[in-house]
């Protein structure tokens, strides 16, 4: 087979976000991790805005929590040769630098409408970029546990398997009857 030579668009930006979140534990991953999730909740409100003085329930406190988190953040817009590119406003090191760029990575993705694609799976509970509208689980693998811990699925499946069987037999008994 040959390599697949275009990527999706954003999966540049999106395989950078979920590498560093499921790379470890910080307060800058739990963060940003919040961050995503809270766009992820808010995503289904998207023709719903929230103003100041409304109700600070519910998706109003989504907003408040979203704006908390993003306040501890300031960018700078900088010349770099022929590029302009957006940098932390403060000289960040180590942790913080990272969870700094991670953001703007979470920003493009957004722009994209990308990000309701980076999510848990609900399996493993890793960070895994969706590929497929509908998609919850990381790898196949994690779909098939998933589904094979589902005791509705197994009992689905068993019956199925039953049912496979039984159908088999009957061909078997018509198989001897007309050997005979
Ligand atoms: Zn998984």
């Amino acid at each position: 087979m040959t390599k697949r030579k275009h990527k999706f668009s954003g999966e540049v930006e999106a395989s950078q976000l979920v590498s560093w979140l499921n790379s470890g534990q910080s307060d800058g991953r739990r963060r940003v991790a919040e961050i995503v999730e809270i766009y992820n909740k808010l995503g289904k409100y998207v023709r719903q805005v929230w103003l100041p003085g409304e109700k600070k329930t519910g998706r109003g406190a989504m907003y408040l929590r979203l704006q908390k988190l993003l306040d501890r953040y300031a960018y700078k817009f900088k010349v770099i040769a022929q590029h302009t590119i957006l940098v932390s406003g403060t000289k960040l090191t180590g942790d913080a630098f990272w969870e700094s760029s991670n953001l703007l990575l979470v920003q493009r993705l957004r722009q994209m409408g990308l990000i309701l694609s980076v999510k848990r799976c609900d399996g493993c509970a890793k960070w895994t970029f969706t590929k497929l509208p509908g998609q919850r689980f990381c790898s196949e693998s994690c779909r098939i546990k998933a589904y094979q811990s589902d005791p509705d699925w197994r009992a689905r499946n068993n019956a199925k398997r039953r049912t496979l069987y039984d159908l088999h037999k009957q061909k078997d008994n018509i198989g001897i009857r007309e050997r005979r």
